[in-house]
């Protein structure tokens, strides 16, 4: 029963700096998110040590009734939140829960259609060298040049003219809303299925805030640690005539044994997704990105060559275009890496410049919203963010005003 900081003082002393970092910078890494100290608490549990290979009453391990308890828990409350049919709760990433579902629908060879990385998209969704790319034969969708927007015509010229097996709506990258109704007319009119990957708007459907993919799709995936802000891991939503084929494509077709503690921490952050307080801190995050989508298109920024892409938001993200900038991605990131907030570059639809340089920043309100941010301390971090993105940036006052604030929002008060 050696705590971890006699045991492996290494270990602990790089697991404090970690957290020192989390609570002294601010967050806008758009795919993050800071879970309950209950989530962490479910995580942390004895729940690791055990096997469960199967499904929750048919396991291939005896001792099960407990964790059977706590996975049941985790599929009923997913259910209700999303109003599924059919939930696997058991994908230990995001990217396996895709994997697992198009392993469900599809045979190699067959096509699928998705939105281009560059503008967008993830690498599930069809990039070369990831599994989708190098199983399936892939046909990208784009965002239109002016618009920004998933260019739907086009989506509906590449399904007839490539007849995919599969459609996958969602995004990793990119400020608005999909219209699922569309893609799901577009992919019945081929003989499609569609999937959609929700793993960033998650939390946003669960409030209520953004439409729900799950009555137009046959499938949907998402992760559970973005907006949704439980622990790391992923979820399968279906149809109850998919149920049978998705069960087993994730066990035994992708994994082994589930991972127990992260469902029960799964389960947690579902209850908190249910609650009031939940939805009042989606509201906040979808404030904050609107603020700082305003800020950084004004004219003191356009002035120096910052735009924002698709001209605003609509979701917990901003995507910031750097094309006119004499900043890079690369740059830019470093720059606000120096004030204390953390974001990432990002590859921009038709980017001059390569993919590890990047025009573009992807900049989300998830973790500082969960952190207690109101419109106020948003309006500051916005203006932070315009006055690092100039050349004549004061890096020892802007990194004041960060620490300011995120003395103001604590976060995990009672960790050290
Ligand atoms: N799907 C989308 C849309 C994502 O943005 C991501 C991660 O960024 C994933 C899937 C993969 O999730 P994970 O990193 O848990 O594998």
């Amino acid at each position: 029963n050696t705590p971890l900081h006699e045991l492996d003082p290494d270990v602990a002393a790089a697991v404090d700096a970690e957290l020192h970092r989390q609570q002294s910078t601010l967050e806008m890494i758009a795919s993050e998110n800071f879970a309950p100290v209950a989530v962490m608490e479910a995580q942390g549990s004895v729940l690791t040590n055990k096997y469960a290979e199967g499904y929750p009453g048919r396991r291939y391990y005896g001792g099960c009734e407990h964790v059977d308890v706590v996975e049941q828990i985790a599929i009923d409350r997913i259910k209700a939140l999303f109003g599924a049919e059919h939930a696997n709760v058991q994908p230990h990433s995001g990217a396996q829960a895709n994997a697992a579902a198009m392993f469900a629908l599809l045979k190699p060879g067959d096509t699928i259609m998705g939105l281009n990385l560059a503008h967008g998209g993830h690498l599930t969704h069809g990039m070369k060298i990831n599994f989708s790319g190098k199983l399936y034969d892939v046909v990208a969708y784009h965002v239109d040049d002016e618009t920004g927007q998933v260019d739907m015509a086009e989506v509906e010229r590449l399904a007839k003219e490539s007849r995919p097996k599969l459609i996958v709506a969602g995004w990793s990258a990119y400020p608005r809303q999909l219209d699922f109704a569309e893609f799901r007319r577009i992919a019945d009119e081929v003989g499609a299925y569609l999937m959609v990957d929700m793993a960033h708007f998650a939390g946003l459907v669960a409030a209520g805030l953004h439409p729900n993919p799950v009555p137009h799709a046959h499938v949907v995936t998402t992760t559970t640690h973005k907006t949704l802000g439980g622990p790391r891991g992923g979820v399968i939503l279906s149809t109850a005539e998919l149920a049978k084929k998705i069960n087993s494509a994730v066990f035994p077709g992708q994994q082994g044994g589930p991972l127990e503690h992260v469902i029960a921490a799964k389960a947690v952050s579902f209850k908190v997704a249910a609650s009031d307080e939940f939805k009042e801190r989606q509201q906040r995050t979808l404030e904050g990105a609107r603020i700082l989508a305003e800020r950084l298109v004004q004219d003191d920024v356009k002035a120096v060559g910052v735009d924002v892409l698709s001209g605003g938001t609509d979701v917990h993200l901003v995507l910031v275009d750097l094309r006119n900038s004499e900043l890079d991605g690369q740059q830019a990131e470093d720059r606000l890496h120096e004030v204390g907030i953390t974001v990432n570059r990002n590859a921009i639809p038709n980017d001059p410049r390569p993919p590890m340089v990047t025009s573009g920043l992807r900049i989300g309100t998830p973790a500082l919203a969960t952190r207690g941010f109101q419109a106020e301390d948003f309006t500051e971090v916005a203006d932070i963010i315009a006055e690092a993105l100039k050349p004549s940036y004061d890096a020892a006052s802007l990194k004041a005003r960060v620490s300011a604030l995120a003395d103001k929002h604590p976060l995990y008060p009672g960790l050290k």
